[in-house]
């Protein structure tokens, strides 16, 4: 079995900074990657658009010529989303609209996740111009769906967590007072998420990462396998078959890959440890086992790999290919960050991808 497809946009992942971006960079052109959405939670975060870099804060400008020297030259579109934080106003919105540069703007809820402790509530933005300049623009919100702040069975129990508790609570109100804004719901992790999508308009979209349709808590908790903790954390069966029927829906236009890949090359620490999973390299290798990819759904794959998520970003579809072949596979990877199957204690992939 051996399938072709057009080359694929990763719309969620995080390159970091410094010299190991080349071999992160590297890492998703070898596996058929020709376009990113790269997230702004650099240190220090991306959290201006234009001009140079301070020590306080990096701007879109100077983060993309950075990516692009370290290899993204390659790709055929690069987009860094703006950190939204308190400091974030209307007026650059706009003004960074106009220049185009600015394309999309990141919430991350404050704590939420690595380097993420300088984002805002989301009911500032609501109320300070920022997201219905957003609107006016055009302007893509990626949101990390998270409530913070949570604690014990609301941060993560049997009937809510803190990505349920986002949902019920703060979408329906975001949607409503900003029924055309563009919105990404980022590496959804619930049933209660794919609900919320599902019934949405065509303008609220969602992302799913490879191991969010591969594994639950379950699988996190037995043998303490942290190489797949991250955040949204993994939750359960019932929501991991919601993001399995969203992905693989023969209609779905919606969900669409984001691997939120995220390379740490020291996962646990000494009283911790980093959240987020390496898919570098091997991501639509995992997207292809999710699928249990065969002639009957190929169709669906590619909507869910190739398709939707340039559609939504107004971006092309490449030109360019690239190959799965069913058959097991030793991915070499570039640098020191352990991508997820070998975190996991797997030597091979179930796939071989070519391009
Ligand atoms: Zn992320």
């Amino acid at each position: 079995m051996k399938f072709t497809l057009p080359k694929w946009y990763d719309l969620h992942v995080h390159f970091r900074q410094g010299a190991p971006m080349e071999n992160y960079i590297q890492a998703h052109l070898d596996m058929g990657c020709c376009g990113v959405l790269a997230m702004p939670n650099t240190k220090p975060p991306v959290t201006h658009v234009s001009g140079k870099n301070t020590e306080q804060y990096w701007t879109i400008e100077n983060y993309l010529s950075d990516l692009k020297q370290a290899g993204g030259e390659a790709f055929d579109d690069i987009i860094v989303p703006l950190y939204l934080t308190g400091e974030t106003s209307a007026k650059m919105i706009t003004e960074g609209a106009k220049d185009g540069i600015l394309r999309a703007c990141k919430y991350y809820p404050p704590h939420g996740t690595t380097n993420s402790e300088h984002g805002a509530d989301l009911n500032i933005y609501m109320e300070n111009g920022v997201f219905s300049a957003m609107e006016e623009a055009g302007l893509i919100l990626n949101i990390h769906g998270e409530e913070h702040g949570l604690s014990g069975e609301t941060y993560f129990g049997e009937s809510s967590n803190a990505e349920d508790y986002f949902y019920k609570n703060h979408m329906p109100k975001l949607v409503k007072k900003f029924p055309s804004l563009k919105i990404v719901c980022e590496h959804i992790t619930t049933k209660t998420a794919a609900d919320f999508v599902n019934t949405a308009s065509d303008d609220v979209v969602a992302t799913i990462t490879p191991q969010h349709l591969l594994y639950t808590v379950a699988d996190l908790l037995q043998g303490l396998k942290y190489h797949l903790y991250c955040l949204p954390l993994l939750k359960f069966e019932k929501d991991r078959n919601a993001l399995l029927e969203a992905a693989t829906d023969k209609n779905n236009t919606k969900f669409f890959a984001g691997t939120d890949s995220a390379p740490h090359t020291t996962k646990a620490t000494e009283c911790g440890c980093a959240a987020g999973c390496y898919t570098g390299g091997i991501a639509p290798q995992l997207y292809a086992d999710a699928f249990n990819l065969n002639e009957d759904n190929l169709e669906t794959f590619k909507n869910f790999l190739c398709l939707n998520g340039p559609q939504f970003y107004g971006l092309d579809v490449s030109k360019e290919t690239f190959t799965l072949e069913k058959k097991p596979s030793t991915p070499v990877i570039a640098g020191n960050a352990i991508p997820l199957h070998t975190g996991l204690g797997h030597d091979e992939l179930n796939w071989t991808l070519n391009l």
